[in-house]
């Protein structure tokens, strides 16, 4: 269904009462060491949930190379285009302080060296894919020439970099969070007016999460139907799906879809610009961690999207996947299982 192409990180966690000042040493807690990198998290949070799942990465031949591999494998993540890289593996030194807060410093190691000639080496695996999910912890190039393979690229643009025109045009969707959406168009503004603002920029279709709120859905109205991957729309009935799963675009309605966030109210709302946005409200819980919530949206959209759900409706999944995701401590260890949502 789905093929990640993206990074690997081992995250080694240690809590302090508060972060050394430059030249200080602090005593921190036991070393905690958890499988990480958001290619490997969308890949997880997609094979709980019962996705066909394959990922293009590096590891290092360092300690963790090995049981990053291992650990993926065990998820069900198929890792055969896993690649093994002299030296090591994508690390990242969290500290996370008394109030929770996190400071990370990702060490790329073996990720810096995913090229584009190893996307080339994959090219059946990518053109097979029905959906390739994509973010930016590895080489720009080798996303975009991830993106130019797929027959649709799934990117969540985090963390948040300029992106070429080229690669923004290929993703479909552009998938950011509130502040990747502000540092994309350079300024802030409502969940709405950024989504729209975001698909002036050339991608096929945006979607921003808003951490509790949800996420919201900008696509052109005639992308705005139900698409069949394999042709057959029995794909995309479930019983999850929203209310407005089948009713395909609705043009231009009266409701702004600022309003409709205020409301909670669910269902595309459209103008006459062509443009229909829907507002995808999250479940209400008690977070916990949100550690991985955006990775374990993105791997849910695309396993949803690759199945022949509309973007709407593949968000109505994402957004339970996110919620249930930020329930529990750490990234991976958070994602739930299809029968738990
Ligand atoms: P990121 O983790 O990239 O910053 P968000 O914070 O927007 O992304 O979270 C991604 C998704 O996780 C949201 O769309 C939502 O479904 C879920 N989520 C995040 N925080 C919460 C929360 N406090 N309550 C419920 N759902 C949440």
């Amino acid at each position: 269904d789905v093929v990640v192409v993206g990074s690997v990180n081992a995250d080694l966690v240690v809590k302090v009462e508060r972060r050394p000042a430059p030249g200080e040493t602090v005593m921190g807690s036991d070393l905690d060491t958890f499988p990480g990198g958001k290619g490997a998290n969308q890949a997880v949070a997609a094979a709980r949930l019962g996705a066909d799942v394959a990922l293009l990465a590096r590891t290092g031949t360092d300690q963790y190379g090995t049981r990053l591999v291992a650990g993926l494998a065990a998820e069900g993540v198929s890792v055969e285009h896993v690649v093994e890289s002299e030296g090591a593996s994508g690390v990242a030194l969290i500290t996370v302080d008394a109030d929770g807060d996190n400071s990370i410093i990702v060490s790329p190691g073996a990720n810096a060296r995913l090229t584009p000639a190893d996307v080339a080496a994959a090219a059946d695996l990518l053109g097979g894919a029905a959906v390739v999910s994509l973010m930016l912890e590895i080489p720009l190039e080798t996303v975009t020439a991830a993106a130019r393979a797929a027959r649709r690229a799934v990117l969540n643009a985090s963390p948040p970099r300029p992106l070429p025109r080229e690669l923004l045009a290929l993703a479909d969707p552009l998938v950011v969070n509130e502040h990747e959406a502000a540092f994309l168009l350079g300024s802030e503004g409502d969940p709405a007016g950024m989504a729209r603002a975001l698909l002036a920029l050339g991608p096929r279709s945006v979607v921003i999460t808003l951490g509790a709120e949800g996420a919201v859905v900008a696509e052109s109205s005639d992308a705005a139907r139900p698409v069949h991957v394999d042709g057959s729309p029995d794909r995309v009935s479930s019983g999850d799906l929203p209310d407005h799963a089948s009713l395909g675009p609705r043009g231009a309605s009266s409701d702004s879809a600022s309003s409709d966030l205020a409301s909670g109210a669910r269902g595309p709302s459209g103008r006459a610009d062509g443009v229909v946005v829907t507002v995808v409200p999250s479940p209400v819980v008690d977070a916990v961690d949100t550690t991985g919530a955006g990775d374990a949206f993105t791997g849910a959209l695309a396993w949803r999207l690759a199945l022949g759900d509309t973007l709407p409706e593949a968000a109505a999944l994402a957004v339970k996947v996110g919620a249930a995701a930020v329930r529990r401590e750490g990234a991976q260890s958070s994602y739930p299982r299809m029968e738990e949502l």
